[in-house]
């Protein structure tokens, strides 16, 4: 029998094991807030674990899974940048036979579908294993805009999938259970000349219980990489305040700022936040979102 982390409570438990946009970095300057990139676990009473995105984070979850039972889970993954994918191979679980992981993913502009990109990374020489030849059995499902059911029949959870601009194909994801939602914004194009959001993020968003948000750059930074994917940490308040989020968790730091700079981006943000909730992700702490 796969194994469903038996979390206590009624309360949905979002634990960050990975908080880095781009690249993963390393040092005493960012072990406050962690190094690894992209990997958020969502944890529901009675459910397989959800997962938003398999960056480098995803070795630090595997490593809280009992060794003995094959684990069950459904991975969103945002889009196929390095830094949401690189965890994948060195993903513990996915060795054990009896293992079922349901990947959903955007199918490429030119047709490929995840599989087939993740299937030209995972091979020699760049990976000594082929993707086919991993024991637990994977199931890719491409989307783009979808809405669409994951989890146990009797109390299912309830996704949606709506693209967001940034460089490529990219999905954010909403994640809805016991009436409440965590939404997933790891990459978000800032627009140049102000701050608005297209109507497939505001569906995102609107009145979500946390909201996990792209925050990379300073504004300043911004100036200079402004089409290069990402925003700031005023567009993210900005937007949960825009949508009615409750909370607002600034994620995807950027590989260059150290802890003192995260520190910063979070006490201008909060100075920002008239009734937004803003914390800053950081690696292996959770947030509770109790059910209603
Ligand atoms: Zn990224
Ligand atoms: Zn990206």
């Amino acid at each position: 029998m796969a194994y469903s982390r038996p979390i206590g409570g009624e309360d949905l438990v979002v634990t960050f094991y990975g908080v880095r946009g781009s690249t993963p970095c390393n040092g005493p300057e960012v072990a406050r807030y962690g190094g690894n990139t992209s990997c958020v676990a969502v944890e529901i009473p009675g459910q397989p674990p959800v997962l938003f995105d398999l960056g480098t984070g995803l070795r630090y979850f595997g490593r809280t899974c009992p060794d003995d039972q094959p684990l069950k889970a459904s991975c969103l993954i945002g889009h196929l940048h390095w830094d949401h994918i690189q965890g994948l191979p060195f993903f513990q679980p996915l060795l054990r036979e009896g293992g079922e992981f349901h990947i959903y993913a955007p199918m490429q502009e030119d047709g490929r579908s995840a599989y087939d990109v993740l299937k030209s990374t995972i091979t020699p020489p760049m990976f000594p294993v082929e993707l086919h030849g991993i024991p637990s059995s994977l199931h890719f499902h491409d989307i783009v805009d979808a809405d669409f059911t994951i989890g146990s029949a009797d109390s299912p959870v309830s996704v949606m999938a709506r693209r967001v601009p940034h460089v490529g194909l990219a999905l954010g994801y909403r994640v809805t259970w016991g009436g409440v939602s965590v939404t997933y914004l790891s990459d978000h194009q800032q627009p140049q000349g102000g701050f608005f959001a297209d109507s497939s993020v505001r569906e995102l968003c609107d009145g979500t219980d946390l909201l996990i948000h792209d925050a990379q750059y300073l504004p300043h930074e911004f100036a200079s990489k402004a089409d290069w994917g990402h925003c700031t940490a005023e567009f993210a308040v900005w937007l949960a305040e825009e949508t009615g989020a409750r909370r607002l968790a600034l994620f995807h730091h950027d590989p260059d700022h150290d802890d003192d700079c995260v520190d910063e981006i979070l006490a201008s943000a909060r100075a920002m936040a008239t009734s937004v909730d803003v914390i800053a992700a950081s690696e292996r702490t959770s947030v509770t979102v109790p059910a209603r």
